[in-house]
């Protein structure tokens, strides 16, 4: 199988990622069924799929009939069973390993051999998840980035044992949706998280060692290194506790202590500061 020939793909989780992932799929011509537990989920998930292909549509990206069939492509389900038939499935439920290791049991089973089980997750081992089951040679991470319709990137992680033909597969079918692929080994925090974790958690040291305020400390990164965002306002969109359980995962995996979590943005997650939905992070979006 090529990637021109997948007519279908099922993705599992209609969250954050899991919309986003079903609407590019979606946008690139390819049926797909959404799958989730909570039949509310995907309720909103299909009304997020319309306002962005709406805002898609309203900026001249797309025109009116790709919108409207764009949606039409977009199937919602709560049993999983009605992923059977698709070549390659993408999970996309929380990070939580206990859960993707259940689910893929179940996709394992339903699926056929020869479709491609694809994980979104951000830390979690690829090689891991791939030992539990049967066809680890047909398993890979696509580490998709938020908001998935407007980031050019997919990480796309080969596990130990996946095959060349599932890279390839995986590889080309990231471009036949508009995206960039970027192929990477399975390491704790795979390229993107190893880097922009560190960076943020950093921050948060700066701010605890009174180095700067940190209004002060996202300016110098934004004037001085031209990123779009400073790294603590960047935490805020992210999620304190996700930042947190990133560089747990680094500390315990990778056994440096270049890793250590900063002792503040553990006391944030501790009083419930998590960022914009909390409404109180490193900034106070009270008002927002
Ligand atoms: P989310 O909580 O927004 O969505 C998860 C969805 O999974 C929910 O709708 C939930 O109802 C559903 N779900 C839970 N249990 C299920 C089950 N047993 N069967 C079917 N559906 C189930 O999570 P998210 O932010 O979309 O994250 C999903 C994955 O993507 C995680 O592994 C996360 O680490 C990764 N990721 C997240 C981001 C991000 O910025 N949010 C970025 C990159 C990768």
């Amino acid at each position: 199988m090529n990637a021109s020939q997948v007519d279908v793909v099922g993705v599992v989780g209609a969250g954050t990622m899991g919309n986003g992932i079903a609407h590019v799929f979606a946008l690139a011509g390819i049926d797909v069924v959404l799958a989730d537990a909570e039949p509310e989920a995907l309720d909103r998930a299909r009304s997020k799929i319309e306002k962005n292909l709406s805002r898609q549509l309203s900026k001249n990206r797309i025109d009116a009939a790709e919108a409207r069939a764009a949606l039409e492509r977009v199937r919602t389900e709560t049993e999983l069973e009605t992923l059977a038939s698709a070549p390659l499935v993408v999970e996309a439920v929380p990070e939580n390993r206990d859960l993707k290791l259940e689910i893929f049991g179940r996709l394992d089973e339903l699926c056929s051999q020869e479709t491609v089980l694809a994980s979104n997750t951000s830390s979690i081992s690829i090689t891991d998840i791939a030992g539990s089951v049967s066809r680890p040679q047909r398993f890979i991470g696509m580490h998709f980035m938020n908001p998935v319709p407007m980031m050019q990137l997919v990480e796309v992680i080969r596990g130990l044992e996946t095959d060349d033909e599932t890279t390839e597969l995986t590889l080309s079918l990231c471009q036949r949706v508009g995206k960039t692929p970027v192929e990477v080994n399975d390491f704790p925090g795979f390229v993107s998280n190893r880097i922009l974790m560190p960076m943020i958690n950093e921050a948060v040291y700066c701010l605890l060692e009174g180095v700067a305020q940190p209004e002060a400390i996202d300016t110098v990164m934004k004037l001085g290194m031209n990123h779009p965002m400073g790294p603590l306002a960047l935490a805020d969109l992210i999620g304190l506790d996700t930042c947190l359980f990133i560089m747990q995962v680094l500390h315990r995996d990778l056994g440096d202590g270049k890793y250590r979590p900063c002792p503040l943005l553990a006391k944030y997650v501790a009083a419930g500061r998590l960022g914009r939905k909390t409404g109180r992070g490193f900034y106070d979006y009270s008002d927002a």
